[in-house]
């Protein structure tokens, strides 16, 4: 950790909001590259991700949280733990709304964790890009009566709209503080996590609705020769059937194989180097509901 020179300002924003609200994209958004996948199903964020801003006058480090949600099965209580210790700890909360969809009893109980909480509170109404100038203002309106009158930030975070005046308001919210990560770093996320949730991301886009949020990724190990740029990674798809296990590995082992190269594709541009993918699947049943497993996955 660098001392702090005489007026830098730091600190950790958590962005809060529900599943598929546009949390991930903004942080990507923001930080300039893809630190957490983007999908349009609820629970593709399992962990906080760290995405990191640095500039001549501030660091900010952006927190990726799960959505708010009942406790469901394990995943989603613990999912909930993790938003609740957050709160705790961070220098700003960012609520984001869906302008596109009706608000509902979890913008209210996340609206209402993060304004009961000490910690300052923004409020950011997403995807506006979707909607026409006359809903925004009937929205908007909506938004606002919601937060009690505090200011909302119409935005879209997919197109970059709006952006600039809520990040300097996220900026002028940070106290004076040191540069928590290197000014190089854009998250905090090892390489093992950042490869399963490539993974995983291909494998929730090509098998859509037939797998329901039920695949988990492991990373087996993770290699760098020492000889050539080549990355060497072995890694398995955990799904909770044989059924969904079929479907995942696809005839012939298309499917599976897809996925690979999608996620070699996307491994490669993020990594900048040549990686070689081993991809397997296995059944683990109910592992969302196995706590001891979870907790090795987070
Ligand atoms: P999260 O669950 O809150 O992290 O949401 P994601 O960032 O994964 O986004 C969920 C879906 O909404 C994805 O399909 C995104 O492309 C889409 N999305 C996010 N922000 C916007 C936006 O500003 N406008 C539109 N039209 N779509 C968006
Ligand atoms: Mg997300």
């Amino acid at each position: 950790m660098d001392t702090a020179d005489a007026g830098f300002r730091s600190g950790f924003v958590a962005i809060l909001g529900r599943p598929n609200v546009g949390k991930s994209t903004l942080v990507n958004r923001l930080v300039g590259r893809k630190v957490s996948i983007v999908s349009d199903r609820p629970q593709t964020t399992r962990r906080r991700i760290a995405g990191v801003v640095t500039a001549s006058a501030y660091q900010l480090v952006l927190l990726d949280l799960p959505g708010f949600q009942k406790p469901f099965d394990s995943l989603t209580r613990r999912m909930q733990k993790t938003v609740d210790e957050t709160l705790e700890e961070v220098d700003a909360a960012l609520v984001m709304l869906n302008a596109a969809e009706p608000f509902g009893g979890g913008d209210r109980y996340i609206l209402s964790a993060a304004s009961s909480s000490a910690t300052p509170a923004f409020v950011a109404l997403n995807k506006v890009d979707l909607i026409d100038a006359a809903r925004l203002k009937w929205v908007l309106g909506q938004a606002e009566a919601l937060t009690g009158g505090a200011p909302v930030h119409p935005v879209s975070a997919l197109k970059g709209r709006n952006l600039q005046v809520l990040f300097d308001d996220l900026v002028a919210a940070m106290p004076p503080g040191p540069k928590y990560f290197p000014e190089e770093a854009v998250t905090d996320q090892p390489l093992e996590v950042l490869v399963a949730e490539l993974i995983r991301e291909q494998a929730l886009r090509r098998t859509r609705e037939e797998v329901p949020h039920a695949i988990a990724v492991e990373v087996e190990s993770l290699t760098e020769r020492t000889d050539r740029p080549l990355v060497e990674i072995v890694a398995t798809v955990v799904v909770e059937s044989e059924s969904q296990k079929a479907i995942v590995i696809g005839k012939g082992g298309t499917m599976v194989k897809r996925i690979g190269s999608d996620a070699r594709a996307e491994l490669e541009a993020v990594a900048g180097v040549q990686v070689y993918l081993a991809l397997r699947v296995k059944v683990r049943r109910h592992w969302r509901r196995d706590d001891a497993y979870i907790a090795r996955l987070l």
